[in-house]
């Protein structure tokens, strides 16, 4: 029977508890190395989801009160989360500004609320701090171009105008302002009628020359032959899109006869076959096609002031607010409503 068991003096007993040992202390390691594993992991985890949650209004109003930012690091926080659309809690932060005190800043954070106000659709609200600010420093044009737009976006046109005045005292250049203003308000007047709107519209446009997209386009809209009659053929490319769009009814083609690149649009387009070729790449590609393809011309809408791209037509951009920078750019696409008719004839 003791043959089966090994005294415990015995040197291989020894061993064997040695081995079994090992194997405890190896096992609790690995156990005990992942367990701290997991929980540096649940740190970061936590620590990532604190990084990407915005502080709430009341850590904020802490944080802010607390000073240990700068005004200026304040200003820039407030500035990125305006720029990245959070405009809560950008307008949150110049709140929080203002209440300070000493706040060395308080007139630029008063314009950047306002600012923010505006960009955020608060018109009301805009309106309101655009005053406030011009009762104290009426010489402030950055806050009388504000409470301009503001006035323009509310529709209210004779209060805008109010504020033409005091920015042509301060030697700023209002007159494409003013004429811009008096075209928005004449468009948007629905108790005058077409005919002497358009006639107005034409005033405006003929004082300077400017305004000529936003002209055209509604005398082309509600009177073509009326805007071919007064139509100046060297801004034919400005106004390509809506020339493209003209009802072939209502195409003049003595006026389209005499200027080479109306001849070449409407060649390109199939409704004369007066050139063979154009200059213009596009116009070019289509009268070569001579109308076998599905092809057509799209548009995009470049601010000549900020260069920003947009997909519809704009008179004043939404971008840099400058008025009457638009400028058009053409490419080829495929023409979907030719594609749709074609499927509708093999149907019939
Ligand atoms: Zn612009």
């Amino acid at each position: 029977m003791n043959t089966f068991f090994i005294e415990f003096r015995d040197p291989l007993f020894g061993i064997i508890i040695f081995f079994v040992l090992v194997f405890i202390i190896s096992i609790s390691l690995y156990w005990w190395t992942k367990y701290l594993n997991k929980e540096k992991l649940k740190s970061l985890d936590k620590f990532l989801k604190d990084l990407r949650q915005t502080p709430s209004t009341k850590e904020m109003q802490s944080l802010v009160s607390e000073g240990n930012l700068s005004e200026k690091s304040w200003i820039l926080l407030a500035g990125l989360y305006a720029k990245n659309g959070d405009f809560e809690k950008s307008i949150e932060i110049y709140n929080e500004l203002l209440k300070i005190n000493n706040a060395s800043n308080s007139r630029e954070i008063l314009f950047l609320l306002g600012r923010t106000y505006f960009k955020a659709g608060f018109l009301e609200r805009a309106k309101q701090i655009f005053l406030n600010m011009l009762k104290n420093n009426p010489r402030t044009p950055e806050a009388l171009r504000y409470l301009l737009l503001v006035y323009e976006y509310m529709r209210d046109f004779d209060s805008a105008f109010e504020v033409l005045e005091p920015l042509d005292e301060l030697k700023h250049d209002i007159v494409l302002d003013a004429h811009y203003l008096r075209a928005m308000k004449l468009l948007n007047d629905h108790s005058i009628d077409v005919e002497k709107k358009t006639a107005q519209l034409l005033d405006i446009y003929k004082q300077d020359g400017d305004l000529t997209y936003m002209v055209f386009e509604y005398l082309f809209r509600v009177d073509p032959e009326y805007a071919w009659k007064n139509f100046d053929a060297s801004k034919s490319f400005l106004l390509i899109d809506i020339l493209w769009l003209v009802d072939p009814a209502k195409l003049d083609l003595d006026i389209i006869s005499q200027n080479s690149f109306l001849k070449e649009l409407y060649t390109a387009r199939g409704d004369i076959k007066d050139v063979s070729k154009s200059g213009v790449f596009e116009l070019d590609v289509l009268i070569n096609l001579d109308n076998k393809s599905n092809a057509t011309l799209s548009f995009e809408y470049i601010c000549d002031n900020c260069k920003q791209v947009f997909p519809f037509s704009f008179h004043r951009c939404s971008s840099c607010h400058a008025i009457d920078t638009v400028g058009v750019d053409i490419s080829l696409v495929k023409s979907h409503a030719r594609i749709e008719s074609e499927e509708n004839k093999s149907f019939l």
